[in-house]
């Protein structure tokens, strides 16, 4: 036995008898209390980069912790109803949740911030500023109220405008349509004198095809296509002026994160920067690929909103955030961070991305 492979068995044995550090070491991980958790979804099951997405992160999590935090996931329904995550992991039954902070807005209406708001940031907009212009900073504070520890763990990306079955020319068009499209952009879509239809996912089919409603938004491409929505819709619009970038939501359960060690407390918020970075970039290819497969393989018209149409939006949709922001201290306080942070970012995107798209996509 030479010298190398002598200190390589011997460190091997000691790590293995948990000698090298003073702790104890099973199959080259650090052993140590065993967490086992609950964590759940709104999202049905297998639920394409959503649901499968968080099946990874409790992978990746169970791995970067050596097996110390072992999380179960149920998907929305299995536990509790999708709409009941937030409460969920508030009151601690599960001590996880993987959702949309904007479908907390009744309890908390500046959390719909943090996930999109009409003609506000893309996804890098958004983490930039959750993770370096205050944004998470304040999404925690509010969340302490609720027991509640955040983080941004996914982003849809740009979503789409929507299916129409009569094509939208100008500001006008909105008039008197009956459309499914909830929270913000649906209050935006109200002042523009449509009528908002609450539905739920499952029956937003056969209500577009059997008139009930003229139109609706969903997701993006991907999802949408599973819909089906191209069969009972002539016209698919873009972009999703009301969601540019949806940031998903992590939460934990203040109490459980605060009593993990801190090597496992470093563990979730690495897996959920990991998660942040993977959902969004999923999103964006099957989003693309999904789109090929609608121009080749139906007769829908994919358009654009015309820029009058789009500028007409982005005016009621200032006033409809100005007003949604008055309604509620913290709100208020978060539109203002939201608004401060967008200005100094719109100097540099009209340097930037704006003239860098232009050329490259024009
Ligand atoms: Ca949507």
């Amino acid at each position: 036995m030479n010298r190398r492979t002598f200190l390589k068995k011997t460190t091997a044995g000691m790590l293995a008898a948990g000698l090298a550090s003073g702790i104890p070491v099973k199959n080259g991980y650090a052993q140590g209390k065993t967490f086992r958790w609950r964590m759940v979804t709104s999202w049905p099951p297998g639920f394409p980069i959503l649901q499968t997405g968080v099946e990874r992160f409790v992978t990746r999590v169970a791995q970067l912790s050596g097996g110390r935090l072992q999380i179960r996931v149920f998907a929305g329904g299995e536990l509790v109803p999708p709409l009941g995550v937030f409460d969920a992991v508030s009151q601690g039954s599960a001590q996880m949740g993987h959702s949309a902070s904007y479908y907390w807005a009744g309890k908390c209406p500046a959390a719909q911030w943090f996930t999109s708001v009409p003609f506000g940031f893309n996804a890098q907009g958004m983490n930039s500023w959750l993770y370096y212009g205050g944004g998470l900073r304040l999404w925690e504070e509010i969340y302490r109220d609720f027991n509640l520890v955040p983080r941004p763990a996914g982003n849809t990306g740009v979503q789409m405008g929507g299916w129409f079955n009569k094509r939208i020319d100008s500001l006008k068009d909105f008039k008197g349509l009956k459309m499914r499209i909830p929270g913000l952009g649906g209050k935006v879509l109200a002042r523009a004198g449509g009528t908002v239809v609450l539905l739920p996912g499952g029956e937003i089919y056969t209500s577009l095809e059997r008139g009930v409603i003229d139109a609706t938004e969903w997701v993006g491409p991907c999802h949408d296509l599973r819909m089906g929505f191209q069969r009972v819709a002539k016209f698919y619009y873009g972009p999703g002026w009301h969601e540019p970038g949806s940031t998903l939501e992590l939460t934990i359960n203040k109490d459980a994160y605060d009593g993990l060690p801190v090597d496992l407390r470093a563990v979730i918020d690495t897996a959920a920067a990991e998660l942040n970075v993977q959902m969004l970039s999923e999103f964006e290819t099957e989003n693309a690929r999904a789109l090929e497969r609608l121009r080749s393989k139906s007769k829908v018209k994919i358009l654009t909103f015309p820029t009058p149409v789009l500028e007409g939006l982005k005016k009621l949709s200032v006033a409809t955030l100005e007003d949604e922001a008055a309604r509620d201290s913290q709100a208020t306080k978060v539109h203002r961070s939201y608004l401060a942070f967008k200005r100094v970012m719109e100097g540099w995107s009209e340097l930037s991305e704006k003239q860098y798209y232009n050329v490259m996509l024009g």
